[in-house]
């Protein structure tokens, strides 16, 4: 029986499941998807933000935000060529081949030998006794298996172990929910001109060729050759990332949208002469769900004043990146530029005494979410909510 069980092996899961087990207590981590990586490969995200802090510019030396597991994996994927720092207008990333990344997990994760990883596993059910979560059910294809782990990290980033348990969580409305996106991965494309390329597609919008939602369309290069195109998408009319039915819709918009633009830009722009689609994500990508009410809950105001305390777990660097329409981010930075500290108590759940939470479904407002959400941060409250879970 393991001593923690980490839910989803995201950015968070995967740096909870990692700290739990270098404190060498026993760590089973279950996703549900067939590999590690969330959505920086199944759903083909493919730079991590929050892994450094801001600078006024490049002159700056460029600082990482978060000691620990975080670094260790920046430095990892540029020694073994997997991931690139690059500067992005007031802000820095570290782009990444989402398939390679996928491979780097399952590496980073098989050497820690007291985690055990469970793919195609997920979390159905939960019990509660005395405020503590007592049992979990696991489901693999048809099967299931109870476990009684001491203290879980829920790291599945849409606070499933809340939903489970009937613990309060919040759910933004549908007209200010984060929309989602939908990434492809092109291969065979020449160099690519940014404004020549979006002149294209509202020509194409403008002549009937495409939908209006191609304008949402915008394209990455990353080292080596290859593209990703990202759709920002509308969502349906009352979009609920909960509900099979939005997303079944996005699913099925995203998939066609992304073929009709290539296929338009293939007659009508030379570097796309010879390009295909080489790769659809697992998964079409939702920014924000369900969020977890802690012990603390980090606000907006906390990341605009660089707020720091003594029980910090973690930092945040990245803007808030508010997504609340299809038509590109809204961006807030905060006022000096400074890391805001992530207090225990929001990953904390408030009215469980054995669970922690890590990445996406943190214990924020929605626009701290916009912030705290990214793949750099969620590492960060990982590996804190994986030391907090083993030494529960
Ligand atoms: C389109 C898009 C673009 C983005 N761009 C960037 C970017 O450029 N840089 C960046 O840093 N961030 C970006 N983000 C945000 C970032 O990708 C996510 O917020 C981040 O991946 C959150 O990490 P996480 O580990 O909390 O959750 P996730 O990466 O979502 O991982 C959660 C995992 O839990 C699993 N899971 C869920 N429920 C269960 C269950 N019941 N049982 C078992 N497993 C379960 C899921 O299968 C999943 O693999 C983007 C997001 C989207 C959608």
């Amino acid at each position: 029986m393991p001593d923690v069980l980490v839910i989803g092996g995201g950015s968070a899961g995967v740096a909870a499941g990692l700290a739990a087990a270098r404190r060498g207590v026993e760590v089973m981590m279950v996703e549900g998807g067939g590999y590690l990586g969330g959505a920086g490969t199944a759903a083909l995200v493919h730079s991590f933000c929050g892994l450094y802090e801001l600078r006024e510019s490049e002159t700056e030396t460029l600082k990482i935000a978060n000691a620990g597991l975080a670094e260790e994996l920046e430095r990892r994927l540029r020694e073994e060529g997997i991931g690139e720092r690059r500067r992005m207008g007031r802000v820095d990333v570290l782009m990444h081949s989402p398939q390679r990344l996928a491979a780097f997990y399952d590496r980073w994760c098989a050497a820690e030998k007291p985690l055990k990883v469970l793919l195609h596993t997920s979390v159905i059910a939960a019990k509660v006794e005395n405020g503590r979560v007592s049992e979990l059910t696991l489901h693999c294809r048809g099967s299931s298996m109870l476990v009684r782990p001491k203290a879980i990290v829920d790291a599945s980033g849409d606070a499933v172990l809340a939903a489970l348990t009937g613990h309060p969580f919040e759910l933004t409305p549908s007209n200010e929910l984060l929309r989602p996106a939908y990434c492809a991965g092109i291969a065979g494309a020449g160099e690519l001109p940014p404004l020549e390329i979006a002149a294209v597609l509202v020509r194409g919008i403008q002549s009937g060729h495409l939908p209006c939602e191609a304008a949402g369309a915008h394209f990455r290069q990353i080292e080596g050759g290859q593209v990703f195109l990202t759709l920002d998408l509308p969502g349906d009319e009352h979009y609920d990332s909960t509900s099979a039915a939005s997303l079944s819709a996005v699913e099925v918009s995203g998939r066609s949208l992304a073929f009709q633009i290539v296929d338009y830009l293939r007659e009508e722009h030379a570097a796309f002469r010879e390009a295909w689609i080489a790769a659809l994500p697992a998964r079409a990508g939702v920014r924000e769900s369900r969020r977890w009410i802690g012990k603390t809950v980090l606000t907006e105001e906390d990341l605009l004043s660089s707020h720091r305390g003594e029980d910090d777990v973690a930092f945040a660097t990245w803007p808030m990146e508010l997504r609340e329409t299809a038509k590109g981010p809204k961006l807030l930075f905060p006022r000096d530029l400074k890391p805001c500290g992530i207090p225990a108590g929001c990953l904390q759940a408030r009215d469980l005494a054995n669970v922690f939470i890590a990445g996406r479904c943190l214990s924020t407002t929605h626009r701290a979410q916009a912030s705290t959400r990214v793949m750099g941060t969620a590492l960060a409250t990982g590996e804190a909510a994986g030391k907090m879970a083993a030494s529960f």
